[in-house]
């Protein structure tokens, strides 16, 4: 058995990431600054998307995005129960209501065909999740967007890079919105970046996302700047600091051979556990075009004689970390007591909630800590075999 516990999500951070925070740290400028505006170019390039505004997280991207397309108290909000509470949260701090779709069972995103049952004249908008960093299927769901008339706002925070016939995500749908937590795929601790095409919800974005000011820190403190501003709406304080933006603009360069490592690992645990009766590896069309933010593996509870949290506490024995993503939102009290729900009103997501875990999946794994990830749930699988 492995003699370290091997923890389920940890970032790679180099000496470059390193030495820039120490240079923003001795520049005496920490918080927003040309950090974040290079960080942000930087972005924009590598999505292909006209404008990028860097925040301190995906939820403020998210919160932001729905604000500028005009999301309010009365309005409802299309989404998965199969995400993070932050997704469906904003939709809340808008006082709009979110309205669930049920997921497709093979990929766990969010189902079109249950979207459009969903759509009325209320909804103001629609938010796929790439669950695990697998694209959505967006030439659907922006077909009914298109027909409603309703923007689509993605939230992306497994999703990069992810692409989605061809095209990386981050200009499929209206705006796309990402995270740089701790133990995303780039990260800067935390952090998040919100990207469009659209030039008007780009400007109501970058002013509500420091407090309604007409000129930025940057533009008053700075020997060419001004003191004077003006506010022009009661906005939220979702500034980047400079500080993250010298992680950032690091991790960004690395994308591409993190997600090469990340991919290596998937191929590793689908050959390791394809064959084993009672697991079930992810069901991926594409491999390379998945981000491989999750490797989400189910355990077959017919064929096993315990279910997934005993599993999971077997696997903790074996000193290997896994999560759940997700708990389904709608068996969480708030959701489930606010708009009545009962967990078989999302079958599909329920049916998978019951049998979900989380392998660790990260630049940092050694092919020695994969292996006995691998050895750890075949031994559990063989061990409670039916
Ligand atoms: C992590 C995550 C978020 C929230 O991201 P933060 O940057 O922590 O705000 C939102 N949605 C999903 C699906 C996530 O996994």
């Amino acid at each position: 058995m492995r003699g370290e516990f091997l923890p389920f999500a940890q970032p790679l951070l180099g000496n470059e990431e390193i030495d820039e925070v120490v240079q923003c740290l001795r520049s005496g400028w920490l918080t927003t600054g040309l950090k974040v505006k290079q960080f942000e170019r930087e972005f924009a390039e590598f999505t292909g998307a006209r404008h990028a505004l860097a925040v301190n997280s995906c939820t403020a991207a998210l919160h932001l995005a729905l604000e500028a397309i005009g999301v309010g108290p009365g309005d409802e909000v299309v989404t998965t129960p199969m995400t993070f509470t932050a997704t469906a949260a904003v939709i809340e701090h808008l006082g709009a209501r979110p309205v669930f779709a049920d997921v497709d069972p093979k990929t766990l995103n969010i189902d079109p065909a249950a979207v459009a049952r969903r759509v009325n004249e209320r909804t103001k908008a629609i938010l796929p999740v790439h669950f695990a960093g697998q694209a959505c299927d967006m030439d659907a769901l922006m077909t009914i967007g298109r027909e409603h008339g309703i923007p689509v706002v993605e939230d992306a925070a497994h999703a990069i890079p992810t692409l989605y016939k061809g095209r990386l995500v981050g200009t499929l749908s209206d705006i796309t919105c990402f995270s740089f937590y701790a133990t995303k795929n780039l990260t800067t601790g935390e952090g998040g970046m919100v990207v469009t095409d659209r030039e008007d919800f780009a400007d109501r974005m970058k002013l509500m996302h420091l407090h309604g000011m007409s000129r930025d820190a940057w533009k008053r403190y700075t020997q060419n700047g001004s003191w004077s501003y003006e506010i022009l709406a009661p906005g939220f304080k979702y500034n980047l600091t400079d500080i993250a933006a010298a992680i950032g603009i690091h991790q960004l360069r690395k994308v591409h051979a993190f997600h090469q490592r990340r991919l290596a690992i998937a191929d590793q645990y689908d050959a390791g556990l394809r064959d084993v009766p009672g697991i079930r590896v992810p069901q991926v069309e594409d491999r390379h075009a998945h981000g491989w933010h999750l490797y989400v593996i189910q355990v077959d509870t017919e064929r096993l004689s315990i279910g997934r949290d005993v599993f999971i506490e077997k696997l903790i024995a074996r000193n290997i970390g896994v999560s759940v993503h997700f708990i389904p939102l709608h068996v969480h009290p708030y959701y489930r007591e606010r708009y009545a729900l009962q967990p078989g009103d999302f079958p599909h997501a329920m049916a998978a909630y019951e049998r979900i875990v989380s392998l660790p999946i990260y630049a940092k794994m050694e092919d020695e800590d994969v292996r006995h990830v691998i050895d750890a749930v075949r031994d559990i699988a063989k061990e409670d075999r039916r």
